[in-house]
C-alpha cells in the first residue's frame, strides 16, 4: 500500500508542523502544533507561503453546516513551495511553486471522476477536516500553517507570471467562478451578468470580461461601479433600481449568482434573462424563492456550479497567467491574530477583495 511507509521512518517523522487552528466551534483562532502522518509516497510537502481567507473558512470554524472537527486548522488557498517529494512523485519537483485548493484527492474510479467531475467525487478528500484514520493527525489540516502535506496530484504546478501572494485565491475563488464558464460553455460575445461583487464575483468578472464576453455586474451597492470597471465590467446594473433592470429585460444569456444573502429577488434576475438563457448559482443563499412563470415561458435554466474539475484548475491557472487576471488582495502576515482580524474582517464584509495571510520566511 501507498501508505505504509516501508523501512526506517524518515529522519524528521518527530518534528512538529506549526499551525493556527480554532479549537472550539466559533473560538478564535490559537497556535497549534501538530505530528503529521508520515509522507505518503504519493504526496509532498510544502512550506506554505501564503494562504487566501473565504468565506467557507469562516462557516466552517463557526461549524455553521456541522461536522467540522476541531482543533480545526482552516485554509484552502494554499501556495507554497514544494520541500519534500514521496518516493513515487514525477510530476513535480523540489523547489516548485503549487497551489492548493479545497479539494485535496478523489477516489478516482466513481462514475464522477472517471467523467473527469472530480469535485463531484463523494470520496473526495478536503485541505481539512477529512477524517485521516490516524491517531497524531486524525484529520486533514489546512493552510493556516507554516507547512502541508497533501497529494501531488492535487498540488498544482504555478506559472511563475502569477505573482505568489495572489495565487491562494485563484485556488477557491478563482476556479469556483472559472468553471461555470467552461462548463456551461459560455462564449465570446455572450452578454454575462455577474450577481454579487465580492470574493467570487471580483473574479467572475475579469473572467467574463478576459473571454469576450459583455460583462455586467449586478449588485445593490451603486458605489461599487468604478470598481466594477476597473475589472473589467462594460456595464453596471443596480438591482434596486427597477428602471435600469426594466432596461435589460430579456437580454442576458448567462447569469452567474455569487450571492450569498437572503433577501434577493431571484425573479428580477430571471427576467433579465433571453430565452434559453441560464442562471448559475455559485453562492449559497439560505434559500431561493420564485415563481416559475419566467422559467417557463422562456426556457430558461437555474443551475449550479461546485468548485472546479482537475482539468479545470490547470486551465484557469493558465488563463491568469496569460491574461494577468489576479485576485486583488489585502495581505497580513499569518499568525494567530491576523488570522481572527481577517476572519473577522470576512464575516464584516470589509474585506476588498480576499485576504491572504502571508507566512514570514
Ligand atoms: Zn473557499
Ligand atoms: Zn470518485
Amino acid at each position: 500500500s501507498t501508505s505504509t511507509p516501508v523501512g526506517p521512518p524518515p529522519m524528521d517523522s518527530k518534528a512538529k508542523f506549526k499551525a493556527f487552528a480554532a479549537y472550539e466551534a466559533k473560538g478564535s483562532i490559537k497556535d497549534f502544533e501538530y505530528v503529521p502522518i508520515p509522507l505518503k509516497d504519493d504526496e509532498v510537502e510544502i512550506r506554505v507561503e501564503s494562504c487566501g481567507v473565504c468565506h467557507s473558512d469562516l462557516h466552517q470554524v463557526h461549524n455553521d453546516w456541522g461536522g467540522a472537527s476541531f482543533p480545526l486548522v482552516p485554509g484552502h488557498e494554499i501556495v507554497g513551495i514544494v520541500e519534500s517529494l514521496g518516493k513515487g512523485v514525477t510530476t513535480l519537483k523540489e523547489g516548485m511553486r503549487v497551489g492548493v485548493g479545497p479539494q485535496t484527492g478523489s477516489c478516482g474510479i466513481c462514475q464522477d471522476c472517471k467523467r473527469g467531475a472530480q469535485q463531484l467525487c463523494k470520496k473526495k478528500l478536503k485541505s481539512y477536516n477529512t477524517p485521516t484514520g490516524d491517531k497524531l493527525q486524525p484529520h486533514t489540516y489546512g493552510g493556516f500553517s507554516e507547512r502541508l502535506r497533501v497529494k501531488a496530484h492535487w498540488a498544482f504546478p504555478i506559472p511563475s507570471g502569477i505573482p505568489p501572494n495572489k495565487v491562494g485565491p485563484l485556488l477557491c475563488a478563482g476556479i469556483t467562478t472559472w468553471s461555470p464558464f467552461v462548463h456551461y460553455k459560455v462564449k465570446k460575445g455572450d452578454k454575462v451578468g455577474i450577481c454579487g461583487f465580492g470574493g467570487l464575483g471580483h473574479m467572475a468578472v475579469q473572467f467574463a470580461a478576459k473571454l469576450g464576453c459583455k460583462t455586467y455586474v449586478i449588485t445593490r451597492s451603486p458605489n461599487k461601479k468604478p470598481e466594477a470597471e476597473k475589472f473589467g465590467a462594460a456595464g453596471f446594473i443596480v438591482s434596486t433600481d427597477e428602471k435600469q433592470l426594466a432596461s435589460h429585460k430579456d437580454s442576458f444569456d448567462f447569469l452567474l449568482s455569487t450571492i450569498s444573502g437572503p433577501g434577493v429577488k431571484w425573479e428580477q434576475f430571471l427576467n433579465l434573462l433571453k430565452p434559453d438563457g441560464k442562471l448559475c448559482c455559485v453562492g449559497l443563499p439560505p434559500s431561493m424563492t420564485f415563481r416559475p412563470n419566467a422559467l417557463v415561458v422562456k426556457r430558461l435554466t437555474i443551475c449550479g456550479s461546485y468548485l472546479a474539475s482537475h482539468s479545470e484548475i490547470k486551465s484557469m491557472l493558465d488563463f491568469c497567467d496569460k491574461y494577468k487576471v489576479y485576485p486583488q488582495t489585502e495581505e497580513l502576515e499569518m499568525n494567530a491574530k491576523n488570522a481572527n482580524e481577517a476572519l473577522e474582517k470576512v464575516e464584516k464584509n470589509t474585506v476588498r477583495y480576499r485576504m491572504v495571510l502571508v507566512n514570514k520566511q
